[in-house]
């Protein structure tokens, strides 16, 4: 997912572009919307921090772009592409060092598990289709 701020500073195009030459397909987009109630569902892991209040603002604070990527080990290898969670700690290069702007406006989602992917994309996308 690119979160509300990298759409909002305009950063689309560049980061489906960093993504694509990553090696990654995309097998579907959208862009969408998340209301306060389905960023509090997305997040639900994360209930109990104490910047889960915030977050859910800021995810349901403007239009997002949601896509399923294909690859090797996808799920792993786009959590190395993108960068640390903290934009400060990301590789050089990478898309959250190049468009995060904090550790909670980090420019871009990963999701951390085959299952958990699943799980994402179905607020997004229906789940039968055949990516
Ligand atoms: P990741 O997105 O790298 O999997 P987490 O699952 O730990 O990271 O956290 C989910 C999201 O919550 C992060 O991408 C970031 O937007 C936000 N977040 C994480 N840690 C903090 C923090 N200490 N302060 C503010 N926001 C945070
Ligand atoms: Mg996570």
């Amino acid at each position: 997912m690119i979160k509300p701020g990298a759409v909002a500073n305009g950063h689309i195009g560049a980061i489906m572009a960093k993504i694509a030459e990553g090696g990654f397909k995309f097998k579907a987009i959208r862009m969408s919307r998340l209301s306060k109630e389905q960023a509090e569902a997305f997040y639900a892991v994360h209930k109990d921090r104490p910047f889960f209040g915030s977050l859910v603002a800021s995810m349901s604070s403007g239009p997002i772009v949601a896509a399923v990527l294909e690859k090797e080990n996808a799920v792993m290898a786009y959590r190395d592409f993108i960068g640390a969670t903290n934009p400060a700690d990301a590789r050089e290069g990478s898309i959250r060092k190049l468009y995060g702007t904090s550790i909670e406006a980090n420019a871009v989602h990963g999701s951390d598990s085959d299952e958990n992917a699943l799980i994402e994309a179905s607020f997004f996308f229906n789940t039968m289709d055949q990516f």
